[in-house]
This record gives C-alpha cells, structure tokens and sequence, in this order.
C-alpha cells in the first residue's frame, strides 16, 4: 500500500514574511529540521523513508500581501522535486491579483510540472467563487487547471497567520465552483476546520468533483466532526499540513489517524486509493 500525504508545506523559507516566520518558529520545537528538509530533498526523503511515507504533495502558493510568497515559489518547488519526482509532487499557484497574464502564466507553470494548483482565500484575499464578481482571472485559472486535467486544492477554514481574513474560508463558496467547472477536481483542505465542517462534508457528497483533505484536523477529533467519514472515504485524502502551527509530527499524524474507529479498508483508501486516483503513480 503506497501512502501519500496531501498537504505537506515544504516552502522557501527565506520568504517568508517577519511576523508569519515567526509564527512557525514560535509553534515548532524543532524548526530546525524545517529548515533542513525545506533547503534538503533528499534529506527530507530519508525522513519519508524513516517514518513510512510514501508520496508527499508539497504545497506552495503565492501570497505576497500576507506571507511573502512570489511567483518565485513555483521555480522553487518544481526544482526541488527534480530529486525524486516519483515520491514529491509539486504543488502552485498563480495569484489572479498579481499576474499580468494568467493563462500564460498558468500554462507556464503547467509545463514546469506543478501537479496540483492552490487557492488559499483567507491569504490571498478573495472568495472561491470571485470570479462571479469581477476576479476574472480566478475563472481562467479554474479554466485552465480544467482543461488540464489538474486539480486545484482550496484552503477551508480558519487561518491565524497575521492578516489572514477568515471570512474567505467558508467552503460554502465552493459551491459554485463545483458547478461551474464540473471536470474539475476540488480538493477542500482541512475540511473547512473547525466553523464548517458540515458545509464541507454537504459538498464532498453533493458534488461528484469535490473531495476531502483531511489535513489540519487532529485524526483524534476527525470523527467527532465527519461522523459518517467512511461514507466518503472513496473521496477523502490522508494530509497533515505539516509543519503548519499547531500540527504534529507527520508520524503521530499516520499513528492517530491507523487508531481510528473506522474500517481497515477505509483507511487503506484514505491513506492510499484515493490520491492514487488524482495522482496515478
Ligand atoms: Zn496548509
């Protein structure tokens, strides 16, 4: 069985804005080895090894205003997983607010290799759905990732990184994304934790295109919030978001989430099936 994490943040760090950097330094005892793994792949591969990771989705996204990220985070990942491109896949972004042509640049970015395109609202300023009102440009990503084949994950949920608004992190505006774009792949990342859950799991089940990352969530609350998760198990992914705030290690992550009350072949697919589906090997 091939285990992928979906949502692991390996990112430049020298770009980090002060006080969000200092977030994560503040909420991780062992910043350190962030820093190794971020400047490392193969070192970071070696702790996939030692820790019986598979595949990591490594998640990059543009958020100048709030983070520090350019576009520049493209060129950073897809360099990094020239180490082992079977085990690391690439995540991007493009910012409809600070691209002078996004279809160019979404087609560029595609023929580096990014695998996987991110949206994050409560960061980058803007509803899922503001293409409807004005944000043209969010459509023509959505459009192009569509065409493509390749699916875009949106951040759902709170954010307390400085500046972060949450009112961007309703997953209910997804709704219209889903709709809208119906060959689309959506993931929705940490389940829209912890202020919608419900929304999110009405959307995982209403829309055939709309998926669950698990990521974010503590495996050991996951079944308070998703009751009937092997309802969706076929459409839920294994992710950590690691080493966001507040997440532990990946290892305790796989350990909590294998202690679940829920059925050996739900978590196989959870773990296993379902990202092998939006990522064949
Ligand atoms: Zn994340």
């Amino acid at each position: 069985m091939l285990i992928t994490d979906c949502h692991i943040h390996i990112q430049p760090i020298e770009m980090f804005k002060p006080a969000a950097l200092e977030l994560m330094k503040k909420k991780r005892a062992n910043f350190d080895q962030v820093l190794e793994f971020c400047r490392s792949p193969k070192t970071f591969l070696q702790h996939m090894d030692s820790i019986g990771l598979d595949r990591a989705v490594l998640i990059n996204y543009v958020a100048p205003d709030l983070m520090g990220f350019t576009s520049q985070v493209n060129q950073f990942i897809t360099n990094y997983v020239k180490e082992d491109p079977k085990r690391l896949i690439p995540c991007g972004s493009v910012h409809p607010r600070h691209s002078n042509n996004v279809q160019r640049d979404m087609e560029e970015i595609l023929r580096m290799g990014i695998r996987m395109i991110k949206i994050h609202p409560p960061h980058q300023l803007l509803y899922p759905n503001d293409y409807l009102n004005g944000v043209k440009e969010l459509g023509v990503i959505y459009r192009v990732a569509e065409a493509n084949g390749i699916p875009v994950m949106i951040h759902t949920g709170t954010s307390i990184f400085p500046g972060a608004r949450n009112k961007y992190g309703n997953p209910i505006y997804v709704d219209d994304v889903a709709v809208d774009f119906p060959n689309l792949k959506i993931l929705l990342a940490h389940g829209g934790r912890p202020l919608w859950m419900a929304e999110a799991f009405f959307l995982v089940r209403r829309h055939p295109n709309v998926f669950l990352d698990i990521s974010g969530i503590p495996p050991k609350t996951l079944l308070k919030s998703f009751s009937r998760l092997e309802e969706i198990a076929h459409k839920t992914l294994f992710g950590t978001d690691w080493p966001g705030p507040g997440v532990p290690e990946i290892a305790t992550n796989l350990n909590d989430f294998r202690a679940l009350n829920i059925s050996d072949a739900a978590k196989q697919t959870i773990l296993s099936k379902t990202a092998l589906g939006i990522w064949p090997e």
